[in-house]
């Protein structure tokens, strides 16, 4: 009889890209799991210094020549072209060019006041996809926006980053790793052969770590949209961090969160925000129109969730409370 080979395992906390980013690598040996675990922390450094809007980076670099064909990172230029697909395809409920507004509001950023509806007006003429070219030149890539526009990838590049360190993790000879960018799961490989991993979908209302859901997912991303993350409150109302491009508020929406499955991390992101944004009968009506993207939906009620049809073996109901049309 063949004896089962013995596995290390490595669990790392850092703070990367805003947000904290949890992994656990597996390896045959403890010197093996340590270098996986090395190679996720050098990617996610890497990510952050290209792609993040706080600070210098290839990325920033296309905002601060507003107007002008600026050059870009394959990467950068991959993640727009899934944008822009997405940015079409939910009607800009996903509108990477959101810039202007996210600067203005600021929500979860410091910001607490609501803007005037002159600023909202100025901004929102500012925001539109489509002014966006990305070309490539001789194997550069290169990409320009309109003279006065922002790109804003926060609601897509986290996804984007999460699928590519587990596509780097495999290359270097990993089989599983569980990777958590905030809430933004990445289950690469299996939890044990023939086992997939397990991802808990919180209760927005109930202290972390506690489920209403659990999905079964291998080699894919498991990413959640929720309205409890950063929001603010004022006279009364609680504004989220989604902005609506068309009103320029903070969208109100009756969904309590999203969750996508896709194995295009990107995708699952981007989609995430689109659905969240849209409220409970457009982001049904988006499910039927689109049987591939495969969501799960939690009304504001807290009571009603709906499983795409694609999910329904995949998932498991885990509080009595919620329940789950199956
Ligand atoms: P989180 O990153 O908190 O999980 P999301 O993935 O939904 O949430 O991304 C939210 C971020 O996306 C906001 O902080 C903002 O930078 C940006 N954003 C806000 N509204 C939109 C929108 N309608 N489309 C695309 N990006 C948006
Ligand atoms: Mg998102
Ligand atoms: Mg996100």
């Amino acid at each position: 009889e063949q004896q089962e080979a013995k596995e290390y395992e490595l669990d790392t906390t850092t703070f990367h890209m805003g947000t904290v980013v949890q992994i656990k690598v597996f390896g045959k040996t403890p010197e093996e799991t340590k270098r996986f675990a090395q190679i996720v922390e050098d990617e996610v450094v890497r990510f952050d210094d290209m792609m993040s809007v706080h600070k210098d980076s290839p990325l920033n670099n296309v905002n601060k020549h507003a107007g002008e064909k600026v050059e870009v990172t394959p990467e950068i230029a991959e993640m727009t072209l899934e944008a822009l697909t997405i940015a079409d395809m939910t009607h800009s409920a996903f509108e990477p060019m959101i810039g202007p507004l996210v600067n203005l509001w600021k929500i979860g950023f410091g910001g607490d006041h609501v803007p005037s509806d002159e600023a909202i007006k100025e901004a929102i003429r500012r925001v539109d996809h489509r002014h966006v070219r990305v070309t490539e030149e001789n194997g550069k890539w290169f990409m320009q926006i309109g003279r006065d526009q922002n790109v804003d990838m926060g609601a897509i590049a986290k996804g984007y980053i999460g699928q590519k360190l587990a596509e780097k993790l495999k290359a270097a000879g990993a089989t599983h790793a569980l990777l958590d960018l905030g809430g933004n799961i990445v289950a690469m490989g299996e939890k044990y052969p023939g086992t997939p991993w397990r991802i808990g979908l919180q209760s927005p209302d109930k202290s972390r770590g506690a489920y209403f859901a659990v999905v079964a997912a291998s080699d894919t991303n498991v990413i959640t949209s929720g309205a409890y993350e950063r929001n603010f409150e004022k006279n009364g109302h609680r504004y989220g961090h989604i902005l609506n491009p068309t009103t320029g508020q903070p969208v109100a929406t009756d969904i309590a969160s999203v969750t996508i499955v896709d194995q295009n991390g990107a995708r699952a992101d981007a989609l995430c925000t689109a659905l969240f944004a849209m409220g409970w009968e457009k982001a049904e009506a988006f499910l039927l129109a689109h049987p591939d993207v495969h969501a799960v939906l939690l009304r504001d009620n807290l009571k009603d969730v709906l499983v795409s049809e694609a999910l329904r073996d995949k998932i498991q109901p885990y509080d009595p409370e919620v329940s789950i049309r199956l």
